[in-house]
């Protein structure tokens, strides 16, 4: 990643933070990291009326996204069960993002601006992992996320490789989970970011390249690495000691999606070392939307909304955490996994499906 690159993705000049964030090193290396920013200390990282709050900032939001950060003290620490990519969330060390995904879900819940967060109580989050895998034991069962390893999701809230780019926090929690007998990490990314090639995972950090279609990705996935660039890193990544997967999605239907997604499974056919293919598995997520995110969507990217608004399509739906949703409709979604796997299964027999829904 070249200079240019990063600074097209973050170039911060205002840094909103928590006024105990001096007080550790993390915080410290950050603020030094962006010496030049401008700093306003706020009460709290989530409640920050002139940037949450202020509407006009809908309007400016990749510029918002780009150039500011906020650094805060993770309060809960509390580690979740959960069953689909991963046994646990671990707590998150950020939310928010540099890049503008027209789907993304992060944006739902932080009103008109979205920038990262960064947490810089990496001990404490780090503490709260170790002692929570050291309470599970060895795994004697097998689970969806993994055989025999305890599997922590980090990434639920934010984009890994960007984050990266802003602190040591990533680099801490690979580290960590080389550590620990009994647990792996994991996280999915849209960000090629080869700083990570030199952090030694040891196999026990599982990345999820997350990709869809070129045609589609150039107006959904915005300001992300192409993916192409994502495909070609895979064997590097495999090289470096990581477990490489694929995150295909969000799935989009429109006419001819399946003729799209057969030319991205050639590529990574084409692609892959023997290696990476020998490793591969994949998690299947077709598109879940929201009538908000769509009315935000409309103020700074319509066009994207062409392909993610499909009201004779979609269906309401509750999220499990009780957040109101858009998914296709049931009736038909069937059909659309059903041969979206087929197809995998044809075009890439040795990529195994964790699940798909
Ligand atoms: S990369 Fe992930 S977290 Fe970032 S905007 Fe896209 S979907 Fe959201």
């Amino acid at each position: 990643m070249t200079t240019a690159e990063r600074s097209k993705l973050l170039t911060i000049s205002m840094i909103y933070h928590e006024a105990a964030v001096p007080e550790y090193a993390r915080g410290r290396e950050i603020l030094d990291r962006f010496a030049g920013a401008e700093r306003i200390v706020v009460p709290s990282h989530w409640n920050i009326p002139e940037l949450h709050g202020n509407a006009d900032l809908v309007s400016e939001w990749n510029t918002v996204k780009r150039t500011v950060l906020v650094l805060g003290v993770k309060k809960g620490l509390q580690i979740r069960p959960f069953y689909r990519s991963a046994d646990f969330i671990a707590p998150s060390t950020a939310n928010g993002c540099a890049m503008a995904c027209s789907y993304c879900y992060v944006g739902r819940r932080k009103g008109s601006a979205n920038p990262i967060t960064t947490f810089v109580n990496i001990e404490a989050v780090s503490d709260a992992i170790a002692k929570h895998a050291a309470k599970q034991g060895m795994k004697l069962e097998p689970t969806q996320p993994d055989p025999g390893l305890w599997v922590y999701e980090l990434g639920t809230n934010s984009d890994l490789a960007v984050d990266a780019m802003v602190s040591d926090n990533v680099r801490d929690l690979v580290r960590l989970f080389g550590e620990l007998p009994n647990a792996k990490a994991t996280f999915a990314t849209k960000y090629v970011n080869r700083d990570l090639l030199g952090y030694d995972p040891q196999n026990r950090t599982r990345l999820r390249f997350s990709v869809m279609p070129r045609g589609v990705s150039r107006l959904v996935d915005v300001r992300t690495s192409p993916v192409q660039e994502r495909i070609a890193a895979v064997n590097e990544f495999v090289d470096a000691r990581y477990e490489v997967n694929f995150n295909f999605g969000p799935v989009i239907v429109y006419d001819g999606w399946l003729r799209d997604w057969a030319a991205l499974f050639e590529e990574i056919d084409d692609v892959l070392s023997p290696r990476a293919k020998q490793q591969l598995a994949a998690e299947i997520i077709f598109l879940i939307h929201s009538e908000q995110l769509h009315e935000l969507n409309m103020h700074w990217h319509p066009k994207a909304e062409t392909l993610l608004w499909r009201p004779d399509l979609q269906e309401a739906k509750t999220s499990q955490m009780g957040a109101p949703g858009l998914r296709y409709r049931m009736d038909l979604k069937r059909g659309f996994v059903r041969d979206f796997r087929a197809l995998l299964a044809e075009r890439l027999p040795y990529c195994t499906v964790r699940y798909a829904f």
